[in-house]
């Protein structure tokens, strides 16, 4: 597949046109377009044979044609000649979380910066500083910011990662005999970034299977072939591993390549405790080296005295001790979902007509969903002027009657202004069914500020939800700088709602937030921020997220039905 690449190099046209102060439309198309490929579960290649590219959300003739022109020539000429006016890696630079395309060409124009090696250097002999309005904490931020690029680099989306590894399972049981098979390791546990993809698999043909492993269509290079263990490099370069055993230690190596790696120390010691010992083979006792069990992993959780635990809770985070006394949380799941609290439609960035999101959505099954577009302040996403609000709401109440087993809410992602007001008064904020807020501007301001910032608008009665609560990019942003105890403690006392945002690359709040909030009795929903039809199914992510996050049914308001939700909709207002 070739997504990736083609997604890197709209992004880095984005990047140019930055650098050269263009319009920030055409920017902001490009990198829409980039990341929608990047998040594309279908081979982009599949798309041009077929002549389908204008169907990729945000994707237009001009950057169709592009695309295009990269597969039959191997480079697009635009592109080419952008480059030239730049370094070839100044556009690392920008990498770094903190620095924009403005500093960026201030870096380079007066201390000629071109790439991280000299960032780094500068910021080391306090060169960054000299520049009047950059300053020390900006050289600290920027020493910092390196630090993470190079610590996050080489990690992949849990949603890529759920993707490729279904394609390469999907491959192997059609060419090899298996009768068990699952991703283990932090793919398994669900964690929002992976390292390389672990595969577990049961079978009576060892060798047949290891011999559709490195055949894989995906499969680029062999870095090991063993008997029970190979290790292939894909096309998009990721590693991914393979172990085969028998059927008779399928569960024992199932539990042992899933981990987490303290998880499993603390299992073993318990085993001991227990006259046992614990390998991927099996549970055996330690005085005669008799196997006990290792087929199924529950068997071996439950000789030792615990309950089967989810492989999300795996994180040594006190889940064996509540699974000693059978108190593990009854873990929310996907098939109790009935709405989705965050979609934006064609009325600001979004690429589809209100109508198209509900055929959407009743196709999955859903019973509700809320629309919830950009406010004006937002105009690089063609945020949305009041009277527009207004005509959106006749708009939805007009649709609404097409539909008989689905309900459009109207709703608007309003950004927090930087004094912490919102971006529409009262008129409008109480004839929407649903208020989200967000942060999309002002993000470096200090922590009291923005926490404030933040508190201040939870108060307005009108809010129910606060939309991507720290504000990160996985691989990309930092959180800005927040105090979330104090904001989930907030949530708690005023009863305001938080966001798991499901966007692949925001996954916010964060598993072991939404674990905090659940303790103070905060209630928590999940919204896609789908901008086109596909990403709609996201939801599945948010679950992932909450269950990581020990989050039960009652704690999560998208298993409400309509008329429950809008009931706690309207007392939260009172
Ligand atoms: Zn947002
Ligand atoms: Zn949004």
């Amino acid at each position: 597949m070739k997504n990736k690449e083609i997604a890197n190099l709209l992004y880095k046209i984005a990047g140019f046109l930055s650098l050269k102060n263009e319009n920030p439309f055409r920017i902001r198309s490009y990198e829409r377009a980039a990341q929608s490929i990047e998040n594309l579960s279908e081979d982009i290649e599949n798309l041009i044979y077929n002549k389908k590219l204008l169907k990729i959300p945000h994707i237009g003739e001009g950057i169709a044609k592009k695309i295009e022109e990269y597969f039959s020539k191997g480079k697009i000429e635009y592109y080419e000649n952008l480059r030239k006016e730049f370094p070839e890696k100044i556009l690392d630079i920008v990498s770094v979380p903190g620095i924009g395309f403005k500093t960026a060409k201030i870096l380079y124009e007066k201390l000629d910066i071109k790439n991280l090696n000299d960032l780094e250097l500068a910021a080391k002999l306090n060169r960054i500083m000299e520049i009047s309005h950059l300053g020390e904490k900006t050289q600290q931020n920027i020493l910092r910011g390196i630090e993470f690029i190079r610590k996050n680099r080489e990690r992949i989306f849990l949603f890529t990662g759920l993707a490729l590894a279904e394609s390469i399972i999907d491959e192997l049981k059609k060419k090899a005999r298996i009768k068990q098979i699952c991703p283990a390791g932090s793919l398994r546990r669900k964690k929002e970034t992976i390292g390389d993809i672990d595969i577990v698999c049961a079978s009576t043909d060892l060798p047949g299977v290891m011999n559709a492993f490195i055949n894989l269509s995906q499969c680029k290079r062999i870095l090991l072939q063993g008997e029970t263990k190979s290790s292939i490099i894909t096309n998009d370069n990721i590693q991914v591993d393979l172990r085969v055993v028998k059927p008779e230690s399928y569960g024992a190596a199932l539990q042992y390549f899933t981990g987490s790696k303290e998880h499993n120390i603390k299992l073993r010691n318990l085993a001991n405790e227990k006259g046992y010992k614990i390998n991927e083979y099996g549970l055996f006792k330690i005085k005669n080296n008799k196997k006990v069990t290792g087929k199924k992993e529950e068997d071996i959780y439950n000789q030792l005295g615990l309950k089967w635990i989810p492989a999300e809770l795996r994180e040594n985070q006190g889940e064996i001790e509540k699974s000693k006394t059978n108190s593990l949380p009854k873990l929310i799941e996907y098939s109790r979902i009935k709405g989705d609290f965050h979609i934006h439609s064609n009325w600001s960035d979004g690429k589809d007509s209100i109508e198209d999101i509900a055929g959407k959505a009743k196709q999955m099954g859903l019973e509700w969903i809320v629309i919830c577009d950009h406010s004006q302040s937002l105009k690089v996403a063609h945020g949305m002027k009041p009277e527009e609000v207004l005509n959106k709401i006749k708009e939805i109440k007009k649709i609404n009657k097409k539909f008989k087993e689905l309900k459009i809410l109207c709703g608007a992602e309003i950004d927090i202004l930087a004094n912490g007001s919102l971006d529409y008064k009262k008129d409008i904020l109480e004839q929407l069914d649903f208020v989200l807020i967000a942060i999309h501007s002002g993000f470096k301001q200090d922590e009291a500020t923005m926490t404030n910032r933040i508190i201040s608008a939870m108060r307005n009665k009108y809010v129910h939800m606060f939309a991507h609560p720290t504000g990160r990019l996985l691989q990309k942003r930092e959180p800005y700088m927040v105090n979330m105890d104090k904001i989930i403690e907030e949530a708690s006392r005023i009863g305001t709602f938080l966001e798991i945002n499901a966007n692949p690359q925001r996954l916010d709040l964060p598993d072991i937030y939404c674990r905090k909030a659940k303790e103070k009795g905060v209630l928590m929903g999940i919204g896609t921020d789908a901008h086109a039809l596909e990403q709609m199914e996201y939801l599945s992510l948010g679950i992932w997220v909450a269950r990581r996050g020990w989050l039960e049914s009652r704690d999560v308001l998208n298993t409400l039905s309509y008329k429950q939700l809008m009931k706690i909709l309207q007392q939260k207002r009172k």
